[in-house]
């Protein structure tokens, strides 16, 4: 047996690592992430390394190879841990190791540290001046520009001297040499949020919040490693659980991860953990630029800190000693990676948990179906939280039947009731959310007058309308002609819809000239910053109605508003994706959650052309166990996460024909590879559902099984056997459950 083995954590090493044999008495204990002694170099010296990968035979010939010298002692190091998970990754999201170790462990020169060099007079004021008149009478300038700004400033940033005085950096480094002047480098501390200096005081926690954190406090103390989900809707006190938890977790003398998803990860959410843990606190997310993201992972590393806040890639965070992660929000799409490896968060972060003996917290108001599952199998200790801390009662839900307005011949995208609602608000100076679902937007086929919607008889998931007039399921790739009457009433009322926000504002703004209209949407937001100031203004009440896609739904508040409309609640179930039911009741959810969070009453008004369907209706009950139940009926008749798991085989490339060709012969080794046919289903291959990206054609082969071990296996054989019948220029990607 032979072992993979890196020195050191760089881009380099990972891409070449080198081969060890693995003596035979030590061929059990070598794992990927395993530390270990090797000779190194000519002379034959002994150093350390890990390993990360095992293999039965090596590419080099087998006398040049060195033998494992030896195993170090586990140690506490955090880079041997991450190794370990990384190997996991690599197993449970198909991706290769390096891909796993570039997202555990940020490598070496991938980062550069930001820091500022500041230059003093390196000699006496005399010598510079004597220095300054003879490079003035030699007419050497820039020379005589930096010894007069030194002598007038006493001293100055070198980027000053490079940029504004345009002395050259060889002209420095001899100035440096002669001994005139001075260069000290120091890294630049950063930090936004250093002018936070204020404390707050933790409220009492209520009677429901108390029982939580006493349960869950009370397994730290025991020192029992524990995973749990929270379930309660937005404002009922979830993150002062957490925040109580973080604070017993820090002061046993660990340390904390806590999630949330980039969108919520505003000013206001983060400085409220500020104000309560200080400094203790480091945060990652995507604005920050390459150094200062170094440096919070350094100060993490160094103990310098105990709590890392952040988006997905703040689970990496290289904690020594970790007793907690928080995953808020859990549900959200943002926590599940979208290239290789395409790791899930969640996963993740028990898998982190569990090998390093810290317990994991999921929250949500609306758990993915996988945490919930989890919870009634026992897997999750389920806490419910009921009620609003904040004494806001909860808004009258009005689905409306879109079929009727057409039978009442009305064909704009607002119903009877919704307009009386709305001039209602506008004549007691109340505000109104308008939300417009885009995901399915236009690429879904739909009957006006039945509600009926196109979806693929094998796959039951919507169809995908193409330019060339066809409708393809991608999934499987089944598809047929564009239907012109309705295959269900045939009515001639079927069709995409049109309308997108911008159109929507033009018809409020006809209906109702005298509103102030504010529109949100990811082309009105294109604009740096401009979302947040269209929050504020429309927060400080400067307009009546905020219309916008569902962005507006997510962690906003607005007290003043006593009025949400979903002006086409289905056009999420439209969407080519095996989780459209859940997306859909969870936006609904979200955004009958933005209605009556100040002291009136709210009102919710859906709009939809399927009353029945059982996302819809569940939501506007709030009854988020009655949807699971059906839910999770459908996937488990359908082999769809979490009842089965699902591989996902994407292949990609610029060549059409390859492509064509490349997934053919995928989709006949795949079959090829089992004999069972019960056990595994494969489904396509298929047009992925973005086909053309920047000139890349995308294909894709799922194959489904309830056996997830036996699937993993296949993908492990299939991945082997790929190289062989993949024509060149063809990229091949493997992802589970996605
Ligand atoms: P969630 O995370 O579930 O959305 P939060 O923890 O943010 O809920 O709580 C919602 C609001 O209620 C916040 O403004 C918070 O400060 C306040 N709050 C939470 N718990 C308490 C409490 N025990 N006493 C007073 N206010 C509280
Ligand atoms: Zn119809
Ligand atoms: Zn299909």
């Amino acid at each position: 047996m032979y072992a993979d083995v890196i020195v050191n954590l760089s881009v380099k090493s990972i891409d070449r690592p080198y081969t060890y044999r693995i003596p035979a008495d030590l061929e059990d204990k070598v794992v990927p992430g395993t530390p270990v002694m090797v000779p190194f170099g000519n002379g034959g010296r002994v150093i350390k390394g890990f390993v990360i990968g095992v293999r039965a035979r090596a590419a080099l010939c087998d006398d040049r190879i060195k033998d494992i010298g030896g195993i170090c002692e586990k140690s506490n190091e955090i880079e041997e841990k991450m190794l370990v998970l990384a190997a996991w990754m690599k197993e449970q999201f198909g991706s290769t190791m390096n891909e796993a170790i570039r997202c555990c462990v940020p490598v070496k020169d991938k980062i550069e540290n930001k820091t500022v060099s500041t230059i003093t007079a390196g000699c006496s004021r005399e010598i510079l001046e004597a220095a300054l008149g003879e490079a003035v009478a030699k007419k050497r300038s820039a020379r005589a520009r930096l010894y007069e700004a030194l002598l007038t400033k006493g001293e100055l940033d070198r980027s000053y001297a490079l940029k504004e005085l345009k002395v050259t950096a060889a002209i420095l480094r001899d100035e440096e040499e002669k001994g005139l002047i001075r260069i000290t480098t120091i890294d630049e501390v950063r930090g936004p949020y250093r002018d936070i200096t204020e404390r707050d005081i933790p409220p009492q926690p209520t009677p429901g919040q108390k029982e939580i954190i006493d349960s869950i406090t009370s397994d730290l103390r025991a020192g029992l490693r524990s995973d749990y989900l929270i379930f309660g809707e937005t404002g009922s006190g979830k993150t002062e659980i957490y925040m109580n938890i973080i604070s017993e977790c820090i002061a046993s003398g660990k340390q904390a991860i806590m999630l949330i998803p980039e969108i919520s990860l505003t000013y206001q959410t983060v400085s409220r953990f500020i104000r309560r843990f200080g400094d203790r606190v480091s945060i990652m997310n995507s604005r920050l630029s390459k150094g200062e993201r170094y440096d919070q992972y350094m100060r993490a590393k160094n103990g310098e800190t105990d709590i890392m806040i952040g988006p997905r890639s703040a689970l990496f965070a290289p904690f020594e000693r970790l007793g907690l992660i928080v995953i808020d929000e859990e549900h959200e799409t943002s926590y599940k990676s979208e290239s290789s490896p395409t790791y899930h968060a969640r996963e993740v972060a028990l898998e982190r948990g569990a090998l390093e003996g810290a317990s994991v917290i999921f929250g949500s108001a609306t758990p993915s179906l996988e945490s919930f599952a989890m919870a009634k199998a026992g897997r999750l200790r389920l806490f419910k939280l009921t009620g609003r801390t904040a004494g806001a009662v909860h808004p009258d839900v009005c689905l409306v039947d879109m079929r009727e307005e057409l039978k009442r011949k009305n064909r704009t995208m607002f119903s009877y009731t919704l307009r009386e609602q709305i001039e209602n608000r506008l004549a007691r100076k109340e505000q109104i959310m308008l939300f417009l679902n885009r995901r399915g937007y236009s690429t879904s086929v739909s009957c006006r007058e039945c509600g009926t919607v196109i979806k693929c008889p094998h796959c039951d998931v919507s169809m995908t309308l193409h330019g060339d007039g066809r409708m393809i399921c991608h999934y499987c790739g089944y598809n047929i002609e564009r239907p012109t009457t309705c295959p269900e009433c045939g009515s001639r009322y079927i069709g995409t819809f049109g309308a997108g926000t911008q159109k929507i504002e033009e018809e409020l703004r006809k209906v109702w000239p005298q509103a102030r209209i504010l529109r949100l949407d990811s082309d009105s937001v294109r604009r740096k910053g401009s979302m947040d100031e269209t929050l504020k203004a429309f927060e400080r009440g400067e307009a009546d109605i905020l219309l916008g896609t569902q962005m507006i739904v997510k962690g906003h508040d607005f007290p003043g508003v006593t009025l949400v409309g979903i002006l086409l609640a289905d056009l999420s179930l439209y969407s080519p994706d095996i989780r459209a039911g859940e997306r859909t009741f969870e936006l609904i959810a979200q955004a009958s959650g933005r209605a009556g969070r100040g002291a009136k009453k709210g009102m919710v008004v859906i709009q939809t052309y399927d009353p029945e369907n059982y996302a819809i209706i569940s939501a506007a009950r709030r009854d988020y166990e009655g949807f699971f139940e059906e839910e999770m009926a459908y996937r488990i008749a359908m082999g769809y996460p979490p009842a089965g798991v699902m591989l996902a085989v994407s292949v990609s490339s610029e060549d059409e024909k390859a492509l064509e060709e490349s997934t053919g012969r995928l989709a006949d080794v795949v079959r090829g590879l089992y004999e069972d046919k019960s056990r595994f289903r494969v489904i396509g291959p298929a047009k992925a559902s973005l086909y053309k990206i920047k000139d890349v054609f995308h294909m894709v082969i799922y194959v489904k099984s309830y056996d997830g071990k036996g699937l993993r296996a296949l993908g492990d054989e299939l991945r082997d056997k790929a190289k062989a019948v993949v024509l060149e220029g063809v990229r091949v990607e493997y992802s589970f459950n996605v």
